[in-house]
């Protein structure tokens, strides 16, 4: 590789320099490597060791030679060592550093230089060991572990490149953040933890009489809660003056927890407890979730999946197909608001209703599980909630905020409800401004995004809304406020949308009442404990009934399917077409009608949708192009604009594939003219879409050649277990992550 550094000099040749200069010397893509430390002798055992290629004896003469510097020096002597190199160093020479916190060495940085270097970026590797010196160098300690850089408003896109490369280079995933960000957001996971363990062992060993005993006979839980103490003590005291503010902000917030705990021991609140720590427990887990997949890892996409199908095959047998996330989300909040114990099944365990249960939790529910879908939900009645200890997280879940606003608009507490950075971006003004209209008090930020600030203690009124655009979410948030404000509240809609909040309130016990196109509720009622087996989702059984639909020798039964009248626009259309479709068992569940649907193959034939069915089906297009390209004659798809700004245009993809694949199709402003015939083999763009890329899957069954389907990553959040459920049909699809 040729990146133009020569020479790389490592200033501080302790557990951290030595590491990352032991990893340089051996994959050869960094030039050779200069070792200095203060100490000559360690820089000789550095050479010694093979740790470095050269000693350097002369501090400004390897500055003077080096195209990359890296300061892994303590923190509190960033300053000093900066001094000293800073009238050798090239206006070209890339420099960053290893320190742990980094809001102290940009300023010491700023003291050194009038201004501050291109070069410069600021870094810090989240690897380490309670061990120190050169001795301790090991080149496998950045390998799978992040490194965040925290680039500066000078620093030059190359130099953060080469230095992402760099980091990339010993094995570590390199992170960007800013340098304020940073330290918040170590003082919370990495120096609170440190702290805690000095002080816990510490407390221990002189406070008690008994501490020879109490080390003698310590157990499991003291040894794991206190490793970390064993850590260098120079370096976390240098580390707890350098980011001071951050550190004490957590502090305090650690010590409101703990006294909230010690209440809840001393006065024997076994209710207080357990919230505690069945909440810590599913936080963790989520977290955990959540770490190794989207929040903290900079993106999900940089870990590629991509579908690899063989052509032919049927599909037989019975399958149930995940529950439906709608009916997840309101699982939660009416089995929270209830009164007694609510059991769920068939919940979906997707990041978006996971994000609602853990609202609930922090609002003092006490929710056990998911575990294979099954939950526990110990109601604590409609005024029981518990103001949450901080703001609530919603992660990417649109549904979970909007409906939670209008059940916190009427709580004796304040809230603030944020969610990730592509939530932020999505308008929260059409629940707000509604919600104020009963009297809520709620600040947005710019142009009503998140996150939302929801004042408690507010007196709501009933109000009659007509909401201006067709949206069950607006709806669903207006009545559940609706269940605290004085008189009657309703909502008409200018269009039918999923009236899923409706039938469960039913299905809980609580009146509501429904006149053609308006819902209205009133105050004032009980929400009763009750058992929720959630339908699975029509939308994800979809692409089963099209594979049915379109592959010869099919017999396929999908169990417990919600078929509620405003999802069922596919069962509709496919019937058009002339699929082979029966609906068994049919029954109602928690408000919600279902039945078990079974399809056989039979030949199709192309149609024009009718634009009546379009808004019933919106979900289910992409599948429904595959079934137009094995049908009969031409489809046509019209009224289906909305189609072009779901996760991805999803018309534009449905065409380029299925054009790939040799389908005569033609796009057209609202939809689609198909023409059926013969699928080949090819490669197709799922364009990080998670319905287009099931659904070449499903086109595989009647496909000449294979399918590679690209960029496949988010079906495992919207459809857990697809492959696997596509496999036992008898779909012939591989799945290959990298
Ligand atoms: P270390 O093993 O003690 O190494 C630091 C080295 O720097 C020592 O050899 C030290 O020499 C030398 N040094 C101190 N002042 C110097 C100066 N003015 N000029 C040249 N060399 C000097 O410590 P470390 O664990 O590698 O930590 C280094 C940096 O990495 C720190 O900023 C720390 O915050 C950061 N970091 C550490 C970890 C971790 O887990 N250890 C993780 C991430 C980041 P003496 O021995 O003579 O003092």
């Amino acid at each position: 590789m040729n990146n133009n550094i020569n020479k790389t000099l490592i200033i501080g040749l302790g557990l951290i320099g030595g590491s990352l200069a032991k990893a340089l010397k051996l994959n050869r893509q960094f030039g050779q490597i200069v070792g200095y430390d203060r100490d000559p002798e360690e820089t000789q055992k550095g050479l010694q060791i093979g740790v470095i290629d050269i000693a350097a004896d002369s501090l400004a003469e390897a500055v003077e030679q080096a195209d990359l510097i890296v300061l892994a020096v303590p923190v509190k002597a960033m300053e000093k060592v900066l001094g000293d190199i800073a009238p050798f160093i090239a206006e070209e020479t890339l420099i960053t550093d290893v320190g742990s916190t980094k809001a102290n060495v940009v300023a010491a940085a700023q003291r050194v230089f009038s201004s501050l270097p291109t070069g410069f970026v600021p870094g810090h590797p989240i690897a380490g060991s309670e061990k120190s010196g050169v001795d301790a160098a090991d080149e496998t300690l950045f390998e799978q572990h992040k490194v965040i850089l925290t680039p500066l408003a000078e620093s030059s896109s190359e130099a953060v490149n080469l230095l992402t490369l760099m980091w990339q280079s010993t094995g570590a995933e390199v992170l960007k953040m800013d340098v304020e960000k940073h330290d918040e957001v170590l003082a919370a996971t990495s120096h609170l933890p440190h702290l805690l363990a000095f002080s816990l062992v510490d407390t221990l060993a002189q406070e008690q009489d008994n501490n020879t005993d109490i080390f003698r006979y310590a157990a499991g839980g003291f040894r794991d809660f206190t490793r970390i103490a064993g850590s260098d003590p120079t370096m976390w005291h240098d580390i707890c003056l350098a980011n001071k503010e951050a550190i004490l902000a957590q502090l305090d917030c650690f010590i409101r927890g703990v006294s909230r705990l010690r209440t809840a021991i001393d006065s024997s609140d076994s209710e207080s407890l357990l919230g505690t720590f069945t909440r810590a427990r599913a936080a963790r887990e989520h977290f955990s979730r959540i770490l190794s997949g989207t929040a903290y890892s900079q993106d999900m996409s940089d870990q590629n999946v991509t579908f690899h199908t063989q052509p032919g095959g049927s599909v037989n047998g019975r399958i149930r197909v995940p529950g439906d996330k709608s009916i997840s989300h309101r699982s939660i909040m009416l089995g929270s608001l209830a009164d007694g114990v609510t059991e769920v099944t068939g919940f979906l365990e997707g990041e978006d209703s996971l994000a609602t249960l853990q609202s609930f939790r922090d609002m003092g529910v006490v929710i056990e599980g998911p575990t294979d879908g099954e939950v526990t939900i110990y109601g604590v009645g409609l005024n029981g909630l518990k103001e949450p200890p901080g703001p609530i997280y919603v992660g990417n879940s649109g549904t979970s905020m909007r409906l939670l606003s209008g059940l916190l608009a009427a709580q004796s507490f304040d809230t603030e409800l944020t969610g990730d950075a592509s939530l932020t971006k999505r308008p929260m003004g059409r629940v707000a401004d509604p919600l104020r209209l009963m009297g809520a008090e709620i600040e947005t930020a710019d142009n009503g995004r998140p996150p939302l600030k929801i004042k408690g203690g507010q007196k709501l009124s009933g109000i009659h809304y007509d909401m201006p655009m067709a949206s069950a979410q607006v709806k669903s948030c207006l009545l559940l406020a609706g269940l605290y404000a004085d008189g009657e509240t309703s909502v008409t809609e200018p269009a039918p949308t999923r009236d899923h909040t409706e039938r469960m309130l039913t299905g809980f016990g609580y009146p509501v009442k429904q006149d053609g196109s308006t819902a209205a509720v009133s105050s004032g009622g009980q929400l009763h404990a009750t058992r929720i087996d959630v339908p699975a989702d029509i939308s994800s059984a979809t692409f089963f009934m099209v594979a049915a639909a379109i592959a010869p020798g099919s017999d396929l039964t999908l169990e417990h399917v919600g078929i509620n009248p405003t999802r069922i626009g596919i069962i509709n259309i496919l019937r058009l077409m002339g699929a082979d479709l029966e609906l068994q068992n049919e029954r109602e569940v928690g408000g919600e009608p279902v039945a078990d649907i079974r399809i056989k193959y039979a030949p199709l034939k192309g149609i024009h949708i009718p634009e009546d069915q379009v808004p019933l089906a919106i979900d289910e297009f992409p599948a429904l192009f595959v079934a137009a390209a094995c049908a009969e004659g031409t489809t046509i798809v019209s009224g289906a604009e909305e189609l072009r700004v779901k996760e991805s245009d999803r018309i534009q993809s449905m065409v380029d594939g299925l054009k790939a694949l040799g389908v005569d199709i033609e796009g057209t402003p609202d939809g689609a003219i198909i023409q059926g015939g013969e699928i080949g083999g090819g490669v197709v763009e799922s364009h990080d879409d998670h319905r287009i890329a099931m659904s070449f899957c499903v086109a595989s069954l009647r496909a000449t050649a294979e399918i590679t389907i690209n960029e496949c990553q988010n079906v495992a959040t919207s459809f857990p277990g697809f492959v696997e459920l596509a496999q036992t049909a008898g779909i012939k699809v591989e799945k290959e992550e990298g």
